[in-house]
This record gives C-alpha cells, structure tokens and sequence, in this order.
C-alpha cells in the first residue's frame, strides 16, 4: 500500500513513521509512505495556505486552492488512484471496521488539516472525511497517524502472528467486543494470582472464560458496543 500525507508540518511524521511496525512494514515493502507539504503549492512570498473566514469570526481558514492543486499533482504521481480522507472533527468516526477497509485499498492520501479547519469547498477532492474521536485536536497531523497505524499493522505480511490482529478488540471475529483480560509470567507477583483456568491447560474451558469475560468487560465498560 502507498500512504500520501498532505500537511504543513510534513516533519511531522519522521519519528513515528520511522519506529516500530511502520518501520517494518516500510522493510517489508508493504507500506510506501510519503509526507508532502502543502506549502509546496503556493505561490505566493509568504506561502500562506490560510486566510480570514468570510462572514469574520476567529482563527483562519485552510484556502481551497492549495489544497486541490496539492491533491491533483500529489494523485498524478502514481497509477494508483488514491482514496482520499480529510482529517476533521466533522468526519465520520474512525473505527476498526473503517481500518479494515482501507486496509484493502492499494493508496491513501491523508489530508491534514490546521487552524480553524478547511474551507467548505476542499471538500468536494475528498472520498471521506474522517474524525478520530469528540475532541479538538490542534491539526490533522496525529489524527492521520493514528489511521496509518491502524491500517498498516493490518497489512498482509505486517504482524507475524495474524491471529493476534483476528481476535482483538472491535474485531468481527471477537464479536466487536472488548478483548478478554491477559496474563504472563509469573503466575503469582505479591499474591497477585493468575485465573487458575488459565493454568490448566484446557483449552475449551479457557476459550470459554475468555469468552465470558470479554462479554462481561464489554457489558461494564462498553456497553454501546453490545
Ligand atoms: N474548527 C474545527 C476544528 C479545527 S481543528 C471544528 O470545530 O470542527 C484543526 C484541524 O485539526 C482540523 O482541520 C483537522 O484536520 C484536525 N483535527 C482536529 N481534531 C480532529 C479530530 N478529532 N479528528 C480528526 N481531525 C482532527
């Protein structure tokens, strides 16, 4: 999968784009990343990308014409035609399922945005809109990392074990219920125990626990997933 970035802080993504899973699946040659920035489609001396909203009021305003001269050129820079998602608090909610779906895609372009949001009319470039929660971050930049961590470790060929991205958490396959408690060595750390059932070794009764205590998790912490 190619992940375009469009942003005004492109160093933005050094640090974690170059760590960990994304680091390895960039090795694997599943993951092609770019961070472009916007900057790089004004013209004029002081490469404003934001103005004053029309009608006043506070902050400043993402100008439309950047932004679509950005996309255009950044989409002509490879046969694969991107799916392309506006970070903003306005979008629909990231989700697992959302991961999963892009996670089919052969190309995305994450489009940042910073001060009071985009204008209206961007919009119209975008597939999506996305929000990664109810809060207000101060731009898109970490939003659009967390879509491409999600995504990327759901990448073929990303985490060795893929039965450990099947059952977790707001999977289909765990019922998009919470995950069930884990333990490691040791089995008792200051009388701290491990759930006996886990020590037996009886695998039907311990997919059975865990069942139960997803379900019961979920039903206490979650309730809206049920
Ligand atoms: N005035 C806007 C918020 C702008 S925040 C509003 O009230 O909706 C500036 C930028 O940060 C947004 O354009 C968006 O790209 C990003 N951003 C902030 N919070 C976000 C969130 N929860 N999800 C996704 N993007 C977010």
């Amino acid at each position: 999968m190619r992940i375009d970035v469009l942003s005004i802080f492109p160093g933005m993504f050094d640090g974690v784009i170059n760590e960990s899973i994304l680091k390895i699946a960039q090795r694997e040659e599943a993951l092609e990343f770019y961070a472009h920035d916007l900057r790089d489609w004004t013209h004029d001396l002081h490469r404003s990308v934001d103005d004053s909203p029309y009608g006043g009021g506070a902050g400043m305003v993402m100008k439309v014409e950047p932004l679509a001269n950005a996309i255009e050129a950044i989409t002509a820079l490879d046969v694969r035609k991107p799916h392309i998602v506006f970070m903003a608090p306005v979008g629909k909610q990231f989700s697992q399922g959302v991961a999963a779906e892009y996670a089919g895609y052969d190309r995305l372009l994450l489009v940042c945005g910073r001060y009071e949001g985009f204008d209206e009319r961007a919009f119209d470039w975008a597939d999506d809109c996305l929000s990664i929660g109810d809060y207000v971050l101060a731009g898109g930049e970490l939003p659009a990392m967390v879509v491409i961590e999600a995504v990327t470790r759901l990448l073929p060929s990303v985490l060795g074990n893929s039965m450990s991205i099947i059952e977790e958490s707001f999977s289909a396959d765990n019922d998009g219920l919470l995950e069930h408690p884990q333990y490691t060595r040791p089995a008792d750390f200051r009388g701290k125990t491990v759930p006996k059932v886990l020590l037996s070794g009886n695998h039907a009764e311990i997919e059975k626990w865990r069942k139960k205590q997803s379900l019961m998790r979920t039903q206490e912490r979650r309730p809206d997933l049920l």
